[in-house]
């Protein structure tokens, strides 16, 4: 596997929990649409998972840049990536992942819930910057309408491509805006709001309990279990 080192760039605060950390890189790094990289703050010990942890791409590969994004919390890997000052390096081991985009894949669907967001930027970056005519459905579910990391890139690139439907929905809060829908996705909404579900590929990235609900849905409402990809964020 890979090792490499990036420069930090630029920090964007993404949601009140939710930043992204931009690298520079010294050469092309050829990883794939939904793959992920360990960053590494003790490079003596590489199995150190206190402070070494894996991220998901939240950019494309075709981009001049690396960027990952994290719910950054109290523990010690969140603190080193706060400390992070422009210019400083960073190590990354990788990529790594199977739940990757294709481009034979017509017709696919994301059922993604908070965090789970960082690889699909990724792959949506991807077939947009590609041009693609991939059909695609995102329904991402967050804690509350602050919380919804990405929403001005996800709006903008929705209103740009026919081709791509975003619903959001929120879980803890009524939505204010009159455009969320309420509750965790469901099989009412799933049936509801995607009548050609068993004419899709789904990707399921994110916290284990949310990528199992998700799965069974998927299984319980039809979905043959060939065309379920999925990635636990192992960790939350
Ligand atoms: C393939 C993959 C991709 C990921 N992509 C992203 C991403 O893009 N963005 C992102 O924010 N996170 C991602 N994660 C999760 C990330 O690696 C961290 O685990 C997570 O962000 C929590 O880190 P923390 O330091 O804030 O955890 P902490 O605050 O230390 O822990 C969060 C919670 O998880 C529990 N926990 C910690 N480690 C484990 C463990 N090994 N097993 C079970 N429970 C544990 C803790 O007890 C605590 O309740 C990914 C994980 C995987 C495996």
């Amino acid at each position: 596997m890979n090792t490499f080192s990036v420069k930090l760039i630029e920090k964007i605060k993404r949601t009140p929990s939710i930043e992204s950390f931009r690298f520079k890189i010294q050469q092309r790094i050829d990883f794939l649409p939904g793959q992920f990289v360990k960053v590494v703050f003790d490079e003596k010990d590489l199995q150190n998972k206190g402070i070494n942890k894996y991220l998901s791409f939240s950019s494309s590969p075709g981009k001049d840049y690396v960027e990952v994004t994290k719910r950054l919390s109290d523990s010690a890997f969140s603190a080193h990536l706060k400390a992070l000052r422009e210019g400083e390096s960073v190590l990354m081991q990788g990529p790594m992942g199977n739940c990757i985009f294709k481009e034979e894949y017509k017709k696919i669907g994301f059922l993604i819930g908070g965090i789970g967001i960082t690889p699909v930027i990724s792959i949506l970056e991807y077939i947009l910057e590609k041009k693609l005519v991939t059909d695609i459905i995102l329904i991402y579910s967050s804690r509350n309408n602050n919380e919804i990391a990405f929403r001005p890139e996800l709006n903008a690139w929705q209103e740009a491509n026919s081709n791509l439907r975003i619903l959001y929905t929120v879980t803890d809060c009524r939505p204010d805006d009159g455009i969320c829908l309420q509750g965790r996705i469901n099989r009412d909404m799933l049936r509801q709001r995607v009548p050609d579900l068993l004419a899709r590929k789904f990707f399921i990235y994110g916290p284990p309990v949310m990528a199992k609900a998700m799965k069974d849905l998927c299984i319980a409402s039809g979905c043959d279990k060939n065309e379920i990809m999925a990635e636990n964020f192992v960790g939350y």
